[in-house]
């Protein structure tokens, strides 16, 4: 369903946020460096803004907002099946979902044994490309990227089917995960575009939420 459509209707917001972790065995993950920051400080605006909010939420050291209902999982198996059961007005998908897990996890703990040791990986679901084919709310993407970030944001609106994606670059000399100002791109599905430098994560979350609760596209 369009913005257009849905105009001043959004009362429920589903939000994801921080990393997944993929399991190797019982003590060992692979993840990534995401705080889940981003995500929470989208959550809180969106409850204080009067949403019903679901916040779903990959392992993340930080306290959930006060009245969003909150999700823990672990996996991007788990995150997905939390998230299509969800049948909120709008899907913000912030979290660092990983794009592998491990093909065969072992049920006991490796042990060393002096040989060479490979991980097989297998593609993980890519559950915004799943909400984009079969949508029925307003579907926000974010996009961390390390170059060509407009090239990159607008293909994955299109690809993705999104309304609104916000990009961030990852460059050599800024730290961004965790980090607090960072500059951000939005990009939404009229080609509109938005430049935001060196602001806060909060300050970023009242800016997106502006952009998909007011709509003003
Ligand atoms: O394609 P890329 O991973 O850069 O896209 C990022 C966007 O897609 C984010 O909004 C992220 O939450 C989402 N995503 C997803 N499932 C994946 C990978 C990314 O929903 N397996």
């Amino acid at each position: 369903m369009s913005l257009k459509i849905r105009r001043g209707l959004i009362k429920s917001v589903l939000v994801t946020a921080g990393p997944t972790r993929e399991r190797i065995d019982p003590v060992r993950f692979i993840s990534n460096y995401s705080t889940g920051t981003f995500g929470y400080e989208i959550a809180r605006e969106a409850r204080a803004r009067g949403c019903a909010v679901t916040l779903v939420s990959g392992p993340a050291h930080l306290k959930p907002p006060a009245g969003v209902k909150f999700v823990a999982v672990e996996t991007a198996e788990e995150m997905k099946r939390a998230v299509l059961k969800n049948k909120a007005d709008c899907v913000i998908m912030a979290a660092a979902v990983c794009d592998w897990r491990i093909k065969n996890p072992s049920d006991t703990k490796i042990k060393k044994d002096g040989k060479r040791r490979l991980l097989e990986l297998a593609e993980n679901p890519d559950i915004l490309k799943e909400l984009g084919r079969k949508k029925r709310g307003v579907l926000v993407g974010f996009a961390l990227e390390t170059g060509e970030l407009e090239k990159n944001a607008l293909k994955k609106l299109k690809e993705k089917n999104l309304d609104i994606i916000v990009a961030n670059r990852l460059g050599k000399e800024k730290k961004l995960f965790g980090s607090n100002a960072i500059d951000i791109f939005i990009l939404d599905h009229k080609g509109e575009r938005e430049y935001h430098r060196n602001k806060d994560k909060a300050e970023l979350a009242k800016i997106i939420l502006d952009k998909v609760l007011n709509v003003n596209i």
